[in-house]
């Protein structure tokens, strides 16, 4: 499910923030103010300007970065690997039977279980990993340097890292799985291929009895 109307989903352009960025002098020039305070007042500016920027690319409820940005960062590191020939994985991330804990806990567990996933997830990566949280229960990993041998290495962990896991909720404990499927191909034309492929993957793992990674063949 995804989010439309969700603030945090919008991304401003670039070219938008960085004309804003050069134009604060100006603006400061612009209006009546001391110089002692001149120093001040820009670096409000700027820090309000860094928030606004980092909010655009944001999730809201899990603090991973929103699918607006997941096109951007996918569309140049699936570039970066065939002008290079560097490795690269996708990995899309699918929590089990997700509609179900709505229904039987309620919406705000529901969003208990999505921040403590992302939490998991946050804590399962390196740092050259980045991180989406896709759409409504579905996150997206891209793996930089990483090949069809080794993306499964760090999603079979955090797979069982999320089945071993008790999420506690309003004095009821309770336990999910995640679905897995992975592609490390980058012959296609574009990236939606890949996508597509991991996507696959994903349907395949889900058809498979859930819980488990799956590579795309
Ligand atoms: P499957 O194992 O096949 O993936 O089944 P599923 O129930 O996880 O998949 P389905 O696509 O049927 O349902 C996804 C559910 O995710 C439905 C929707 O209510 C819930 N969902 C999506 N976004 C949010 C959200 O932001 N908060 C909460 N609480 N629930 C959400
Ligand atoms: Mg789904
Ligand atoms: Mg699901």
């Amino acid at each position: 499910m995804e989010n439309k109307n969700n603030v945090s989903d919008f991304e401003i352009p670039s070219a938008v923030l960085d004309e804003i960025q050069n134009n604060i002098q100006c603006i400061i020039e612009s209006f009546d103010i001391p110089d002692a305070n001149k120093i001040e007042v820009i670096k409000k500016i700027n820090f309000m300007y860094t928030q606004t920027k980092n909010m655009s690319i944001t999730d809201a409820l899990t603090r991973l970065y929103n699918r607006r940005h997941f096109e951007l960062e996918f569309n140049k590191e699936y570039k970066r690997s065939k002008r290079y020939g560097c490795d690269l994985s996708l990995a899309i991330i699918d929590i089990d039977y997700f509609k179900k804990i709505n229904d039987e806990y309620g919406h705000l567990c529901g969003d208990y279980i999505l921040k403590e996933i992302a939490f998991i997830i946050k804590d399962n990566f390196r740092q050259t990993d980045t991180l989406f949280r896709y759409g409504g229960e579905e996150f997206a990993v891209i793996l930089t340097e990483t090949s069809a041998q080794n993306a499964p290495v760090p999603l079979e962990r955090l797979r069982k890292r999320i089945e071993k896991n008790v999420f506690k909720f309003d004095g009821q404990s309770l336990n999910i799985t995640v679905s897995i499927g992975v592609s490390s191909k980058t012959d296609f034309e574009n990236p939606d291929g890949m996508f597509a492929d991991a996507d696959k993957a994903l349907y395949e793992a889900k058809n498979d009895g859930r819980n488990r990674v799956r590579s795309a063949r």
